[in-house]
């Protein structure tokens, strides 16, 4: 199968100097991507800002903002059978992004922002088994059955980000499988390699049983 798989934060600048993100490092999708290109998999990895090392075999796409993203995946998802969003997608942008750096006598106490796209949503196509990731700091599997529905995702990976084996960072994970069905699974906590196993796991059988 082909595989597209996003990776780490991404970068909302305010000026040349500036910029608004979040503290993804990118572990989880490049472990993805390692994991389906291990399995025989062709894989695309389209990267935010991260100092990870490309994992063997696998084509990179390196991106800096979120519609930067949408338009790599854009470019690419047509060929694709599986879309992995593990990025970390800033929602929000700035308004205007400044060509000079700003003085501080010449910026607002505010900054007015607008809503980045939803590149999950973007590219639904009923063929595309599309994976997203619910990255929370209250009750994961909650939250992850909700933007199961509301994205009309295959599968919502949920995590809690606040523990201190999970999440950002970390290089082990404590994460629940959500399908559309209702069903929810609680699994220990493991590798990331071994959440992406499961992931790609999850995906070939999706392709296997329709
Ligand atoms: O709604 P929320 O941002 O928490 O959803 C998280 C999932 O949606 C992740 O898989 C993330 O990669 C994806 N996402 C996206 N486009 C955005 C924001 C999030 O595809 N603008």
């Amino acid at each position: 199968m082909r595989f597209v798989v996003t990776a780490g934060p991404t970068r909302e600048f305010i000026d040349p100097v500036r910029f608004l993100s979040n503290p993804s490092t990118g572990r989880m999708g490049f472990a993805v991507a390692r994991a389906a290109r291990a399995a025989g998999h062709e894989v695309t990895l389209i990267a935010g800002p991260v100092v990870l090392r490309t994992p063997y075999g696998v084509t990179r796409i390196d991106v800096v903002s979120a519609r930067d993203m949408l338009k790599a995946v854009r470019t690419v998802i047509a060929r694709a059978d599986v879309l992995v969003m593990t990025a970390a997608v800033a929602d929000w942008r700035p308004a205007r992004r400044a060509a000079q750096k700003l003085k501080k006598s010449e910026m607002s106490d505010t900054l007015r922002l607008v809503r980045n796209p939803d590149i999950l949503k973007t590219v639904a196509r009923h063929d595309l088994i599309r994976i997203g990731f619910a990255a929370e700091t209250g009750a994961p599997a909650a939250e992850a059955a909700c933007k199961c529905r509301e994205k009309g995702l295959d599968l919502v990976v949920g995590n809690d980000v606040t523990a201190r084996d999970s999440g950002f960072g970390t290089d082990t994970n404590r994460v629940t499988f959500v399908t559309p069905d209702g069903r929810v699974q609680h699994l220990p906590l493991m590798s990331k390699l071994a959440v992406a196993r499961r992931i790609v796991s999850f995906a070939e059988g999706m392709a296997t049983n329709g």
